[in-house]
């Protein structure tokens, strides 16, 4: 079987490359009457009226920026970020925040930065948020890396679907349960308790332009060779 290697990361944003916990969602329900679980771009859309929906926009923004200005990377992520580029792998975010509070929140953050990023996809763009596969399709053809030789990583069932949905192989981090949010069962090709694991799963999967024909040394099974095959 043809190893897959790995091209370029996508990555969520809040709670994935920023510190979980805060964008008060329970909040945000509450304050334009979303029901508990139930998805809160997806009820905004249903809105009918256009300036109770603005009002809610509104009110949804402003508990977004709050979070932003309180915003701190996800500790790992700095470093990620440096290996990534070390082997030279593209890099990408795609949020269903606004591309306000993003920018804000990048302003706040110490070891990462918005230009350290090829390609950045947020609600406010064309293709559709997450779950919806197209954000990460979208970013794909940006970067010119098919979807198969991506990895989604994200910390949200929506994360997981849009990237499986998509093709790519997807990395679920944490996946504990938030105050507002539903838990996170949903099954990731891979599960990570912090940034950092991720390292030595991508050191585990051949590089772009490495030959795929088998080694003397990885003829025989081993728990490396199962690690590398998806
Ligand atoms: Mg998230």
């Amino acid at each position: 079987m043809k190893e897959r290697t790995i091209r370029a990361l996508l990555f969520d944003f809040d709670g994935t490359l920023t510190k979980a916990g805060l964008i008060d969602f329970a909040g945000i329900r509450s304050a334009i009457g979303c029901p508990p679980g139930a998805s809160i771009l997806a009820h905004l859309e249903r809105i009918a009226d256009p300036k109770e929906r603005e009002r809610a926009e509104r009110r949804l923004g402003d508990f977004e920026l709050a979070a932003a200005e309180r915003a701190e990377e996800q500790p790992g992520a700095a470093e990620l970020v440096r290996f990534a580029r070390s082997r030279a792998l593209k890099l990408g975010v795609i949020t269903r925040n606004s591309r306000e509070s993003v920018d804000r929140s990048f302003s706040r953050l110490k070891g990462l930065a918005a230009s350290d990023f090829d390609v950045i996809v947020t609600r406010d763009d064309a293709p559709a948020p997450k779950p919806s596969p197209e954000g990460v399709l979208h970013a794909c053809a940006v970067l010119g890396v098919p979807p198969a030789e991506v990895m989604v990583v994200g910390d949200y069932r929506y994360d997981i679907e849009a990237g499986r949905s998509a093709g790519a192989v997807t990395v679920l981090l944490g996946g504990a349960q938030e105050p507002g949010r539903s838990p996170v069962e949903v099954e990731a090709d891979h599960r990570i308790g912090a940034l950092s694991e991720l390292i030595g799963i991508i050191e585990g999967i051949p590089p772009p332009g490495a030959s795929t024909r088998p080694s003397p040394a990885r003829r025989s099974p081993s728990r490396r060779d199962a690690r590398r095959s998806y």
